[in-house]
């Protein structure tokens, strides 16, 4: 119970990569806000998760949900004062929130630039500047952004996402040396393909535009993991995990692969 007392916001936390963080974050005794923009799907998971941590005996860490848009500044302002008054002061935030839609560059629209832009990137943007205020006054706080592999190398017909997943490590390492004194660590993990929705649409768009089966799209997306399989939720949430701890201290400005090998 290395996080209890402390306050995890999660955004994106109704799904895919944000709740299997929050589990592992309850798991490690800190109390959790699970943030995205569906209220039904976030309580849906809040209640998945309370049941869990009720089967698990523990009684103290507790769950809340959060709406909000990233996207929207003074929404995400109002909504993490909120939280801070539901579960205490929000001392990890993992900017997890993210869309991945793909498109050559030559048919990338600017409005398609720019939201992959504004979800991705500004999102944390705003999240962070909104909670660090709290991690100042206690002293002490951890921030993981989840980037990506393609926050590290090109992958074709995806540019904006690249382009916003790259921004998102620079961000990290700029935002670790400000606040290397403050006891705040700043890191990115950086997983590969990963067994979500994402992936799923991803398949879903290779079958449409290829004509393969979902097999040979499942297989086509593994191919580039050199272990040849998609990563697993756990994997990535095991690694937030283990950055949010305490002990992790001298961690920052790093950006984690969690890729099989992908990147090295
Ligand atoms: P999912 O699509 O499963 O989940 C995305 C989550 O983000 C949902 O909870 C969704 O909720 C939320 N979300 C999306 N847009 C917004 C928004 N504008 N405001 C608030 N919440 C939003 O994705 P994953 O779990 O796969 O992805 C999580 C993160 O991991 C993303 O940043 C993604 O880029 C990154 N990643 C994923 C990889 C993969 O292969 N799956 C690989 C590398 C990185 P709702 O739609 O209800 O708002």
């Amino acid at each position: 119970m290395v996080l209890s007392g402390q306050h995890a916001f999660i955004t994106g936390g109704s799904r895919g990569i944000g709740l299997a963080c929050a589990r592992a974050l309850l798991a490690q005794g800190a109390s959790v806000t699970i943030a995205g923009r569906d209220a039904v799907a976030l309580e849906r998971a809040a209640d998945s998760l309370r049941t869990g941590n009720a089967r698990s005996g523990t009684q103290v860490p507790r769950v809340d949900i959060c709406v909000l848009d990233v996207t929207d500044e003074a929404a995400v302002h109002a909504a993490i004062a909120a939280a801070a008054q539901q579960l205490g002061p929000i001392t990890i935030l993992l900017n997890n929130a993210g869309q991945a839609q793909p498109a050559p560059f030559a048919k990338t629209t600017s409005r398609h630039w720019q939201q992959m832009l504004d979800v991705n990137l500004t999102g944390a943007f705003h999240c962070t500047q909104a909670v660090l205020p709290q991690m100042l006054e206690k002293g002490w706080g951890r921030i993981v952004n989840i980037a990506s592999t393609a926050g590290l190398k090109g992958y074709k017909y995806v540019s904006a996402y690249v382009a916003a997943k790259h921004g998102l490590v620079g961000l990290t390492k700029a935002l670790a040396l400000e606040l290397a004194t403050k006891n705040i660590t700043v890191n990115a993990v950086c997983p590969g393909y990963t067994e979500t929705d994402i992936v799923q649409d991803a398949i879903a768009n290779i079958m449409q535009k290829t004509g393969r089966s979902e097999e040979q799209a499942r297989a086509e997306l593994a191919a580039g993991n050199p272990q040849q399989k998609l990563v697993q939720v756990e994997e990535v949430a095991n690694a937030v995990a283990w950055l949010c701890q305490p002990s992790s201290s001298a961690m920052t400005g790093q950006s984690i692969a969690v890729a099989g090998g992908e990147v090295m």
